[in-house]
């Protein structure tokens, strides 16, 4: 390994990425990726995989045989797919909680399935009101199955109350899913205690390893009342991937086998920095975008109380020199990616701490953009031109 990492120092860029995933991979997780050949159906790569889908359990503090992670080979979508199609009843609905992009993923992955939706809207910028959370499930307790809302909204950087939301869902004693694929494995989740059933990532989140192996952790009782579901999906289908895993001990299609190298490595650093040490150096980096921001003149979209602080959403600037693309390639001629995000009628941009990153390299990231502000012409700090029409 030592050998490898040393020519990843010497051969391969580094980069740091401040996009909402992918997100920036340490050296030994690259060179995790460089084994010899393989069949994935050999036993000693079972024996990772298993290993591996046991770790994810690990994270959320379910216990074996209580919870289970289930791996699917695709992008994080692929387990919204997977849960809204495979753990609603036919005849029954789902209610989502809708307050924003991701949770719209659902929405969509409902209506293509012919699911009725119960649909909890509320406006993207604030939290959902509890006690219309409440209310609506109230009102339609005897049609809905499983309660959905995403953790975080990537788009904004909103931090949903998945525990309180849970355990309404749970009064009702209905299943309570929540997509959790830009906060597993950095803010620290516990499905008994955030009353989950379902929660779901993907490997190049918060794991930090490569893209391209999703997984949807869920209650084996409840997957197991899913066996005579009527299966909408060949491929997205849980029971068939988790009943297929459970006998087999492997995954039904060929994996991502080098992903799960990838993954087996991030989850050893992942438990050898520990749950709180990771989240502390997180919060540290956030800590230092939302400063050296707010020097910059920069105003960040939401009140940073119901964000999670992994996903900072800026407002362009108000100066008619701004250009976001001039300051995105400015940046990525630098090694540093930063990522738009429209919002409404509101033009940002997002400062995303998702990656293995120290809080040296997001501080220089943060002089970066100060310096592709200025090389666009933008006075640092912000002078405002209120009411410009600006930001292309
Ligand atoms: C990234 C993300 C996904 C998955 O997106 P893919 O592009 O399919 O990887 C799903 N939900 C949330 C909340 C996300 O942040």
């Amino acid at each position: 390994m030592k050998l490898k990492e040393q020519k990843i120092s010497k051969t391969i860029k580094k980069t740091i990425l401040l996009n909402p995933g992918p997100s920036t991979t340490t050296k030994t997780v690259k060179a995790s990726l460089l084994q010899e050949d393989i069949c994935h159906r050999e036993g000693s790569f079972a024996a990772i995989t298993r290993k591996v889908a046991d770790d994810l359990v690990k994270i959320v503090h379910g216990k074996k045989g209580e919870y289970v992670a289930t791996l699917f080979a695709g992008s994080g979508s692929i387990c919204i797919d997977v849960a809204v199609g495979s753990l609603i009843p036919d005849g029954k609905k789902i209610m989502i909680v809708n307050n924003g992009f991701y949770n719209d993923r659902a929405m969509q992955a409902a209506e293509y399935y012919r699911i009725p939706v119960v649909n909890c809207a509320f406006d993207i910028l604030t939290l959902p009101d509890l006690d219309v959370v409440e209310k609506t499930l109230a009102a339609n307790k005897d049609d809905v199955a499983a309660v959905y809302m995403a953790h975080q909204e990537t788009g904004t950087g909103l931090c949903n109350p998945i525990r309180e939301v849970g355990a309404i869902a749970h009064k009702y004693g209905k299943i309570f899913i929540s997509d959790t694929t830009s906060t597993l494995g950095i803010i620290p989740i516990d499905v008994y205690k955030d009353n989950i059933d379902f929660c779901m990532a993907s490997s190049q989140k918060g794991i930090n390893a490569f893209t391209g192996c999703s997984f949807l952790i869920g209650k084996v009782s409840e997957i197991e009342k899913t066996k005579d579901y009527k299966p909408r999906s060949y491929y997205c289908n849980l029971w068939r991937q988790y009943s297929y895993f459970k006998e087999h001990g492997e995954m039904n299609f060929t994996p991502p086998v080098q992903i799960i190298y990838s993954m087996q490595q991030a989850l050893k650093e992942h438990f050898a920095e520990g749950e709180k040490a990771k989240y502390k150096r997180f919060m540290d980096i956030t800590k230092i975008i939302r400063e050296e921001a707010a020097k910059m003149g920069l105003e960040e979209l939401l009140d940073p109380k119901i964000t999670t602080g992994l996903v900072i959403a800026i407002k362009y600037p108000e100066d008619k020199k701004f250009d976001f693309k001039k300051v995105h390639d400015y940046l990525f001629k630098e090694g540093i990616t930063i990522y738009p995000g429209k919002i409404g009628n509101l033009p940002t941009f997002r400062l995303c701490n998702l990656g293995a990153n120290t809080p040296a390299d997001v501080k220089a990231a943060m002089k970066e953009l100060k310096a592709a502000l200025k090389a666009c012409g933008c006075k640092v700090p912000i002078v405002k031109a209120p009411g410009c029409k600006c930001g292309k």
